[in-house]
């Protein structure tokens, strides 16, 4: 039998119509129907590229020339966004990203899970897309005896030279870290360096709650030791007065995770804080914390409207982090329960419920998978259930254990359109319809899509 054959061989230059967009941001293109996907293409373009990885059934290509722009083609503002990776749609314009966020949600509902008669709400967006991250983690090198910062170079780890700014990052995060590079460099702490596993200095990582102006700097370092720390927190209080807590993270491994386990307190506080709404949070180094501020906001209000709460319910909030959606409906409602697998971030739920005055919550550490089904077994049958798993989805266990307690209301919070698609079906199998689907753009110039869905128990 012959083997299909590509339409395209290796370095070959073709011009090519794009109309649709990949999860990740690229063009696609495609010649005879088979699909080449291109970096920086928009839909709605013709362009000249080149064709560097080809498989049987599709090719990877360089774009080499826009021959017909898109009118939703924009200059990228970001002067290493082509170098940098870290966003992926700087170079369209955020209306284009929002529609493109509210297709790809529809697009993947129908395909996985077969839902066709919920239209997908349009993206929820910034009205100032950028400067809204409240955390950056940068890595430190050596660059010929000075101490540089910057993100890595695509698929590389090459930091990118001249990199002062992260446009999507807050203002403060982009000066506290120069000022940790400065100080850091003129006292010679050394940088890490990955190839040989020596040095010190991994990664400066500064995170500032928006509300308060508090910062709270990680220096995370291969070693127990942190030469000229003294000094290095002397000149970082006494010139910045929003630094409320110096935190030393070790990380001994070989590694791509930026945070090792052990943490201390170097200086000040243990924890920053930061309110959303109403509530007020305290926010240690290693609890996740959602990363923008303004549209966290407008994401727990979507999940307040949908869990329609009125003063009697019970409700399950898996996978909760510090407890912020948690602690967002308690006022709503009869008793939340939270359950999360990282013990500090628990350790700072209920902190933060003593923090707020709230009393009816109640929060365990444990895999969401084995907690629920002993909920169940214990008799809990709340009337709603969040859900905000990590890209992977919810667990199978955890499934089950939903539709055994038979909430009306499932509000499910999803960083991964594939897998909410995947969980909506089986919730739909076992009795659940999906009645109102909502991306918010969490993640402005990049490719990620964050969706709110309510599904309300259908009785027979
Ligand atoms: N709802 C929170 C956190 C969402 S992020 C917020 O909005 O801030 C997802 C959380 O799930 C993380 O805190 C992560 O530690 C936790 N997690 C990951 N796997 C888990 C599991 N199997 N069981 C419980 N929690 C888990």
């Amino acid at each position: 039998m012959n083997k299909p054959q590509a339409p395209v061989k290796k370095n070959q230059t073709v011009t090519l119509n794009f109309e649709d967009i990949t999860h990740e941001g690229s063009g696609v293109g495609k010649l005879d129907g088979y699909p080449l996907f291109v970096e920086n293409v928009l839909p709605g373009e013709t362009a000249k590229v080149k064709a560097i990885k080809v498989k049987k059934n599709y090719a990877i290509g360089k774009l080499l020339e826009i021959e017909t722009e898109s009118a939703e083609r924009v200059t990228p503002p970001c002067n290493v966004y082509f170098q940098c990776g870290g966003c992926q749609l700087q170079h369209m314009s955020y209306q284009m990203q929002l529609d493109m966020k509210r297709q790809q949600v529809e697009t993947v509902l129908k395909k996985i899970a077969h839902i066709e008669s919920v239209s997908v709400e349009p993206t929820l967006g910034m009205e100032d897309p950028w400067r809204y991250r409240n955390k950056v983690q940068i890595p430190v090198a050596n660059k010929q005896g000075e101490l540089i910062t910057g993100f890595y170079r695509k698929k590389s780890h090459d930091i990118i030279e001249g990199m002062d700014r992260c446009i999507i990052t807050a203002e403060v995060n982009d000066r506290m870290v120069e000022a940790v590079r400065s100080i850091a460099d003129q006292l010679g702490i050394p940088a890490y360096d990955e190839q040989s596993h020596r040095g010190v200095l991994r990664h400066i990582m500064a995170r500032t709650g928006q509300e308060t102006d508090q910062t709270m700097i990680v220096l995370v370092t291969r070693t127990n030791e942190l030469p000229h720390k003294k000094q290095l927190i002397k000149q970082l209080t006494e010139t910045y007065p929003n630094v409320k807590s110096i935190i030393q993270n070790v990380n001994q491994e070989r590694t791509n995770v930026i945070l090792g386990k052990r943490t201390l307190c170097l200086w000040g506080d243990e924890y920053i804080y930061d309110t959303i709404g109403e509530i007020k949070f305290a926010i240690s180094a290693k609890s996740f914390y959602q990363i923008n501020p303004d549209q966290t906001k407008v994401l727990y209000e979507k999940a307040l409207e949908y869990a329609n709460l009125t003063g009697g319910e019970t409700v399950i909030d898996a996978y909760c982090g510090i407890g912020t959606i948690s602690l967002f409906l308690a006022e709503k409602a009869k008793k939340v329960y939270g359950v999360e697998v990282v013990p500090e971030a628990i350790e700072d739920a209920k902190q933060n419920a003593i923090l707020n005055g709230i009393t009816n919550t109640e929060f365990v550490v444990g895999q969401a998978e084995k907690v629920m089904p002993w909920w169940t077994a214990q008799g809990l049958r709340p009337d709603v259930i969040v859900v905000d798993p990590p890209r992977k989805g919810c667990d199978q266990a955890l499934l089950d254990a939903m539709l055994e307690m038979k909430p009306d209301r499932i509000v499910y919070v999803s960083c991964n359109p594939s897998t909410l698609a995947r969980d909506l079906a089986i919730l739909e199998e076992g009795g659940y319809q999906t009645q109102k689907v909502q991306p918010v753009d969490m993640f402005p110039q990049t490719s990620h899509v964050e969706t709110i869905t309510l599904l309300c128990r259908q009785t027979t």
